[in-house]
């Protein structure tokens, strides 16, 4: 579903990625593991259209899309939830929500976010709260609601269990998965190496800049090296 080969991105100077090939396939959660600095949030910022690439292609179903803007790319099916939320707010949840269908010109949005809304109860009380308001955990949930109001085919997440406290995260894996088994291929970008490797298929190390290890989950888990330096030994 995505192949990015070769992707370099710089900031000025400063190479930040140097040469990532990394694939998704439909209907998979791939997640990329790696500590601060490493490039994680970079490389989701290229493949969304936030960062140019100086070098490297992006091919989503087939076509290559390098160098699209964000709204070209979410009307193509890719959705991001980024790191820290990026929550409007000023504004209610109900806001927030329709925000995240703005390119939509289907009449089946007030279908969707009623759908949403099943789907995380603590919205459906809060609809009209502001979102700055709300905690990190419920903030997390409406990035992750508003996102799915792009109906993504693939969703792209920066650490969406960041700064949470561990029931809440425990939450927002059970989320993550059950988005996958609806029909949404997920990457996922996680400090927390231990649950993101349960939630994922595939897994990718990035330790500055480059990819060093790959493999399917349960190959990562085994692998003496990534347990130490990503799973506490
Ligand atoms: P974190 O988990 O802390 O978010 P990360 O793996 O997402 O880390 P990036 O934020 O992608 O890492 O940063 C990769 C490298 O690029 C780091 O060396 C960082 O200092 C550098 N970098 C990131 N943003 C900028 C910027 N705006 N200007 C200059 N250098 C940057």
């Amino acid at each position: 579903m995505l192949n990015v080969t070769g992707l370099e991105t710089f900031y000025g100077n400063i190479q930040a990625l140097k040469g990532i090939d990394l694939k998704v396939d439909e209907g998979s959660i791939v997640t990329i593991l790696g500590a601060n600095g490493a490039g994680k949030s970079t490389l989701m910022k290229t493949i969304i259209g936030l960062l140019k690439p100086k070098q490297g292609e992006i091919e989503f179903l087939g076509k290559k899309v390098t160098g699209n803007r964000p709204d070209q790319l979410i009307r193509k099916g890719i959705a991001f939830v980024p790191e820290g939320r990026a929550m409007l707010a000023e504004m209610s949840v109900m806001e927030n929500l329709e925000m995240g269908a703005y390119h939509r010109k289907d009449d089946e949005v007030d279908q969707d976010i009623q759908q949403v809304i099943k789907r995380f109860p603590i919205l459906e009380e809060r609809k009209s709260q502001l979102a700055g308001t709300m905690s990190g955990g419920q903030q997390q949930m409406l990035a992750i609601a508003r996102a799915l109001l792009a109906r993504p085919k693939l969703l792209l997440m920066d650490e969406p269990s960041m700064g949470l406290a561990p029931l809440i995260v425990a939450d927002i894996f059970k989320m993550i998965k059950d988005i996958n088994e609806t029909g949404t291929t997920i990457l996922l970008v996680e400090q927390n190496a231990r649950q993101a490797l349960k939630v994922a298929d595939y897994g990718y190390v990035l330790e500055t800049g480059k990819i060093t290890a790959e493999g399917k989950t349960e190959e990562l888990l085994e692998n003496p090296r990534i347990a130490e330096a990503y799973l506490g030994g």
